[in-house]
């Protein structure tokens, strides 16, 4: 499905904005860019702007996103949106408050095409790209979800549903849009990837410093070619050199992502592999563990947190660096690799 070419409310630049604003003196561009970005108002609530104004604009300028239902976990400190999406698809968008940050991971993508089996937006398939105005409007309503409990967004991660890299033009397009108009520094901002080693080579001649990270999983390419078929394509020796250029060009941190399965990657020779495969990006790979989670369609375990502490301090012996991290949302299905945006995810399922 083509994502649609109408233009929304978010999806304009300043410029752009301007040619709605055909007639009027010159200074209500001002007023309506700093209600739309500083105030985080609808076009309706920018109460400087003439009301026969607003209207307008609230009618040639459609919100992109139709919230369906929101869900809040962790005593509030999760909250998980499903939006729907000009042409009928679903996405998700998760706002995570911490004491420190205020994080928002967005969608790429309405599905995915990479097929990972143990993440439920894999299962489900694909179904469209994102228009830059659907990536921006997730982080300003998930901003004034937070400007709510008087929390401001400091940190963006394209790790909702969705492969960024294969989307790259508009996700590119909107970290610029965040990092200008929303005023979040690119070093707050993450992109993660399965691995697309092209993306990660154009991320790499962007001028931006945001942070890479990859969803690593198996530092072989037998196990990687099984949890994540894209490593057939782009496998895990050029995957490690592309990320040795992205740090050699940006000097940012790259991260790994390792999914804890039970008995699959969470073994003493996995952590060995792993810290072998750091090594060679040293000082700044960072491995980030978090136990897998359920998800409909993968029957496998996530991995006992006792054990996954117990693989962080092997890592750690093997010279690697890594963190535990702590889950967020799984109780509403907003953790990672759990958003399906209600996708009735069968494939493998067990009868019964
Ligand atoms: N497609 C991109 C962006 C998605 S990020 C990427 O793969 O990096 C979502 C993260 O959650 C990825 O690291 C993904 O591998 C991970 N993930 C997927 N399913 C998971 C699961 N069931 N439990 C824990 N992490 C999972």
């Amino acid at each position: 499905m083509a994502p649609p070419t109408t233009p929304t409310r978010y999806g304009l630049t300043r410029d752009e904005l301007a040619a709605h604003l055909d007639g009027e003196p010159r200074y209500r561009l001002d007023q309506l860019w700093d209600g739309l970005y500083t105030q985080l108002a609808e076009p309706t609530d920018i109460s400087n702007l003439p009301k026969a104004l607003r209207a307008r604009l609230d009618e040639r300028l459609p919100a992109a996103l139709t919230p369906v239902t929101e869900s809040v976990s962790d005593t509030g400190d999760t909250v998980k949106f499903l939006w729907e999406l000009d042409g009928g698809s679903r996405i998700e968008t998760v706002l995570m408050l911490y004491a420190d940050r205020a994080t928002v991971c967005v969608s790429s993508q309405a599905g995915c095409a990479m097929a990972c089996g143990f993440c439920a937006t894999g299962q489900a398939g694909f179904t469209r790209h994102l228009t830059v105005g659907e990536i921006v409007e997730q982080v300003v309503r998930a901003a004034q979800r937070a400007k709510r409990v008087d929390r401001r967004v400091s940190n963006i991660v394209f790790m909702g549903m969705g492969e960024p890299m294969a989307n790259l033009g508009p996700v590119w397009a909107s970290v610029e849009r965040i990092h200008a108009d929303l005023g979040l520094s690119a070093r707050h901002i993450t992109i993660s990837t399965v691995g697309v080693i092209p993306g990660i080579r154009s991320l790499a001649d962007l001028p931006l410093p945001v942070n890479l990270a990859v969803s690593l999983h198996a530092a072989n390419d037998a196990l990687r070619d099984e949890l994540v078929p894209l490593n057939k394509r782009y496998p895990l020796d050029d995957l490690v050199a592309a990320c040795a250029d992205y740090l050699r060009v940006k000097n940012r941190r790259v991260s790994f992502e390792w999914a804890m399965i039970d008995g699959v990657n969470d073994r003493e020779q996995d952590a060995r592999e792993l810290a072998e495969l750091c090594r060679r990006l040293q000082p700044h790979a960072h491995v980030n563990l978090i136990p897998l989670n359920p998800t409909p369609g993968y029957p496998t375990r996530g991995t006992p947190l006792a054990r996954v502490h117990e693989f962080r301090d092997a890592l750690e012996r093997f010279g690697a660096n890594a963190t535990v991290r702590r889950n967020r949302g799984t109780d509403i299905d907003a953790a990672c690799g759990q958003l399906a945006a209600g996708q009735a995810v069968t494939i493998g399922r067990k009868p019964g």
